[in-house]
């Protein structure tokens, strides 16, 4: 009986993860035809010299305007397609959409770079330099210079000397790198040392808390000096108030994005964002 009844869980816990599997299955569709019925949005959050007050660029981050559940953030939906066909599709979209806003914007008077996320599963790909120059001749109107790709995950890149010759092609069409979540992961000096990105982005979860903690301050400093050395610009992520601004300023990180100076924001608001910017006082 017991060992029925052990039969018996065993087929249960089956069925339930049968569930799990559908449960995915059917939440990969959903994104499909989401992506399929333009649900998908990107929201632009601003990067600035901090010394100067100039805007460097904007960041590309992806939104699902949901029809039942509103606005999802990436964290809700990226995670189903991760290693999935269909998030190489979901990049492309991105890089498109997003060259075609810098010639919106770009048009209306505003120049501003605009950096996209790619996943290490994108960046692996052989034909992604092929897909990209694709992308980027479908919007002739934008250069290729006005593109940064902020490439995500790099300790699983499987493959350095594949990935920066991936990375090498896309430099000739123009684009640049930055990697990002610097300092998380495990393999990031060599990473810095191969990868031809000339930004570095310190992960926010240093910045975060330098303040009050030494050690993340430590970590902080060590990676603007390596960034100094290795000779790569250095972007603050997560900067959400003034007194972190001033402290990585202290050390002589210029460049900063974060709530404390403006939350991701619909393309449509970014010009007003930018008069408004302009009048302030307290950044400069
Ligand atoms: P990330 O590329 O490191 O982007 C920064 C994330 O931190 C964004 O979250 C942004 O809203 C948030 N953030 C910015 N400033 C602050 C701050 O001061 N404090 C805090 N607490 N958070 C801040 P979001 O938009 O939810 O994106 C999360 C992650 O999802 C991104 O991290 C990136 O890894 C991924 N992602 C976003 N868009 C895309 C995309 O189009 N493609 C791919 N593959 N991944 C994307
Ligand atoms: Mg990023
Ligand atoms: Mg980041
Ligand atoms: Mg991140």
């Amino acid at each position: 009986l017991a060992k029925q009844k052990g039969k018996n869980c065993y087929h249960l816990f089956d069925i339930e993860s049968e569930d799990a599997i559908r449960t995915r299955h059917e939440i990969i569709k959903s994104i499909a035809s989401g992506l399929k019925k333009n649900e998908f949005e990107l929201y632009y959050q601003p990067k600035v010299n901090m010394r100067t007050g100039a805007i460097v660029g904007a960041e590309a981050l992806i939104r699902w305007q949901h029809p039942k559940r509103g606005l999802l953030p990436p964290a809700d939906f990226l995670p189903f397609i991760e290693n999935h066909q269909l998030s190489i599709e979901v990049g492309e979209w991105v890089i498109e959409e997003s060259l075609k806003q810098y010639n919106q914007w770009k048009q209306s008077g505003i120049d501003i770079k605009i950096s996209v996320n790619i996943s290490a599963l994108e960046i692996q790909q052989r034909n992604f330099p092929t897909r990209l120059a694709h992308l980027l001749s479908k919007v002739p109107e934008t250069p290729p210079r006005a593109l940064q790709l902020e490439v995500l995950e790099t300790s699983k890149l499987s493959n350095i000397r594949k990935v920066s010759e991936i990375m090498e092609d896309c430099v000739k069409l123009g684009v640049s790198f930055a990697i990002d979540d610097f300092g998380t992961g495990y393999s990031s000096l060599t990473y810095l040392r191969r990868l031809p990105a000339d930004v570095i982005k310190i992960d926010q979860s240093f910045v975060r808390d330098m303040l009050v903690n030494l050690e993340d301050k430590t970590i902080v400093t060590g990676v603007i000096a390596l960034a100094n050395s290795f000779n790569r610009s250095v972007i603050a992520e997560g900067v959400e108030s003034i007194a972190h601004g001033t402290s990585l300023l202290a050390l002589n990180c210029e460049l900063a994005q974060g709530f404390g100076i403006a939350r991701p924001m619909h393309a449509n608001v970014l010009p007003n964002w930018l008069r408004q910017w302009e009048t302030k006082e307290e950044w400069k």
